[in-house]
């Protein structure tokens, strides 16, 4: 990964945050012999699903009316969740209903593997990192169910917790000033500011850096892989699609080695050939 960017990385990172500060607290748990760091995305990358559009099963007659709907508004995203969250709450959901609804979502095709895969390495291989812009509730609920929880060292989502109304509040993750990403959450800068800190926290580089995702904000933070990491796109979703349109209009703007997968399988087998390296 390149640490030290280029001037239009450098203008997109914000300032240290009081956020940065607790995550740098909650780190020091975290194994610093590991060879290889690991990306994940959940949406659609690690479950077969998008969350946010599976909670709607919850509401009465298992849609959203009009009117809600009809207050999204481009690159709010986040709001419009929170208020789709205040909505099911006022409608009766329970914690247990969403947990339920989180708990069914399939793994995509082969992600179990892929897990089992990172379980049994050599200790000394993976370290493991999720990056979501689903939220805290979602990700656990269904990570713990699947009996994946421990393999994830950090996970980066937005925080969200019921109130005492029993309602889902969930709070952006942070702010940044990416152009591309939405309001709540730029991935790059996750991304940026946790490998220059464990970089530093472990005195030496990784040896790659490996990013898993589908949508169109995991092209952000692969934009800031290097040459030796490598961006596992899911076949035909957007990243994938973003990645190929750049490499046709900038050539050498995306550095990543670019493995698509159409099944997590497919990661599991470039991940076997680069760790015996
Ligand atoms: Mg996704
Ligand atoms: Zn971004």
């Amino acid at each position: 990964i390149y640490l030290q960017g280029s001037e239009t990385h450098e203008d997109i990172r914000p300032p240290q945050s009081r956020r940065s500060e607790i995550m740098a607290s909650q780190s020091a748990h975290i194994p610093n012999d590991r060879r290889f760091l690991i990306f994940f995305d959940f949406d659609e990358t690690i479950v077969d699903e998008t969350s946010d559009d599976m909670v709607v099963q919850t509401a009465p007659g298992q849609h959203l009316p009009t009117w809600l709907k009809d207050t999204y508004q481009p690159g709010r995203y986040n709001e419009y969740m929170q208020r789709v969250l205040a909505y099911l709450a006022e409608q009766g959901v329970t914690e247990s209903d969403i947990r339920n609804v989180m708990e069914k979502l399939p793994a995509t095709p082969g992600m179990l593997t892929l897990f089992q895969f990172l379980r049994t390495r050599p200790q000394q291989d993976f370290e493991v990192v999720l990056l979501s812009d689903a939220n805290t509730f979602f990700i656990e609920s269904w990570l713990r169910r699947a009996g994946a929880r421990q393999l994830f060292h950090r996970i980066f989502t937005n925080p969200a917790t019921f109130n005492r109304d029993g309602r889902l509040v969930m709070r952006p993750f942070h702010s940044h000033e990416c152009q591309r990403c939405p309001d709540n959450m730029c991935k790059q800068v996750v991304v940026r500011e946790y490998v220059a800190r464990r970089t530093q926290e472990r005195g030496r580089p990784y040896q790659r850096v490996f990013y898993v995702g589908d949508g169109a904000n995991d092209f952000c933070p692969a934009l800031a892989l290097g040459p030796r990491d490598v961006a596992f796109p899911r076949r035909d979703f957007p990243m994938h699609r973003l990645i190929t349109e750049t490499h046709e209009a900038m050539p050498g703007e995306f550095k990543a080695v670019t493995v698509p997968w159409a099944t997590a399988e497919d990661v599991v087998q470039r991940l076997r050939k680069l760790v015996v390296e």
